[in-house]
């Protein structure tokens, strides 16, 4: 992969990022991918503050590279996180799902490189207006916590391209994410307009992911179609139809309230899914790239078969 304004704010060899995914992204991954060449992060959204200290510290014992925190803003615990990033050093924060102009400033009054998670122009400006380092656009296609609009990450990514350098924030770096599992999709989406990627499912599919062992083999079993986009009256999510998603399906036909729905999630799905395994009671948020994923592979042969892929991709298109 080439070197573009991503890596060059980050400090890493590839322009890639890896997700800071809930129940997967802990130190072992986001220190992996550190170590591989991309900006590992580690996911906060699903950490006590104690344990997210845990994993700043362990991740700093593991790499001498780069290395960034997810925090999504609606955390409930979330100036704890946040003192802790400061207080322990880590240098690039990734936020989600809340408002950018909430955190973005003390952050870089702080010395962190801020980068703000959107799925429309509107918010693209937003962030750019709050003052983030870069944005990463986030498509219909990514798994979890998604956008209302379902915008795919091929019309996603042009069109804030074009609303950033209208707004006046042509040098703003780009970040797609959403659908990216091959080096054939990088480059789509440098075509695109972005500077670098974020890949979210494939590395919580990797052996380094701290997602359970019965997750990981439901993602390599997934084929075309095992997805939706759910739970739009909530948080629209989007996860593997299992039983759960069932049960959602049920809840939709005999014309579900929103109480009712959220009611049917309850607390603690995603962990019940995604970190301990129970495929059909759980939460399994995944993308729809879930079904080129064959195999569970370390952070460093994922990032090696992407840049392989990459240059295969750019040889074709010359
Ligand atoms: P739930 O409300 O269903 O459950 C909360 C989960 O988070 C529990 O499993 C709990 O662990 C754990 N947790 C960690 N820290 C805290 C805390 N301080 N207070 C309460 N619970 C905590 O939420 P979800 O599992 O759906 O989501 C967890 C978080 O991740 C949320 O903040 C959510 O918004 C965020 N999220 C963000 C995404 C994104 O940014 N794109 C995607 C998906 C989720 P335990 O069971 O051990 O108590």
């Amino acid at each position: 992969m080439k070197a573009t304004a991503v890596s060059a704010l980050f400090q890493t060899q590839f322009p890639l990022v890896q997700g800071g995914m809930i129940w997967c992204s802990s130190w072992r991954l986001a220190s992996a991918v550190s170590n591989a060449g991309g900006l590992g992060l580690i996911g906060s959204g699903s950490m006590y503050p104690e344990v997210l200290r845990e994993h700043i510290q362990q991740c700093q014992a593991a790499t001498d590279k780069p290395f960034g925190v997810n925090v999504p803003l609606l955390y409930p615990n979330i100036e704890e996180h946040m003192n802790s990033i400061v207080e322990l050093g880590v240098k690039i924060v990734f936020t989600s799902a809340g408002n950018p102009a909430t955190w973005t400033s003390w952050l870089k009054e702080r010395g962190i490189t801020v980068v703000h998670v959107v799925s429309n122009s509107k918010f693209a400006l937003k962030a750019a207006q709050a003052g983030v380092d870069a944005i990463v656009a986030e498509g219909f296609e990514a798994g979890g916590h998604n956008g209302r609009e379902e915008t795919t990450t091929l019309c996603l990514i042009p069109q804030i391209r074009e609303a950033l350098n209208a707004g006046g924030y042509s040098d703003l770096p780009l970040i797609a994410a959403g659908g990216v599992a091959s080096g054939g999709a990088i480059a789509a989406c440098l075509a695109l307009g972005a500077d670098g990627v974020q890949i979210g499912s494939l590395f919580a599919a990797a052996e380094e992911s701290s997602a359970h062992e019965n997750f990981k083999k439901a993602i390599l079993e997934a084929g075309d179609g095992a997805t939706q986009l759910t739970l739009k009256e909530l948080t629209p999510v989007r996860l593997l139809k299992n039983p759960f998603w069932q049960a959602v399906q049920e809840a939709y036909a005999r014309g579900a309230s929103p109480e009712e729905l959220a009611e049917l999630l309850g607390r603690g799905r995603a962990k019940k899914g995604m970190f301990e395994g129970d495929l059909n009671e759980g939460e399994l948020e995944i993308g729809q790239v879930a079904a080129q994923i064959s195999a569970v592979k370390s952070a460093r042969a994922i990032i090696e078969q992407l840049n392989q892929e990459y240059h295969q991709a750019i040889g074709r298109l010359k």
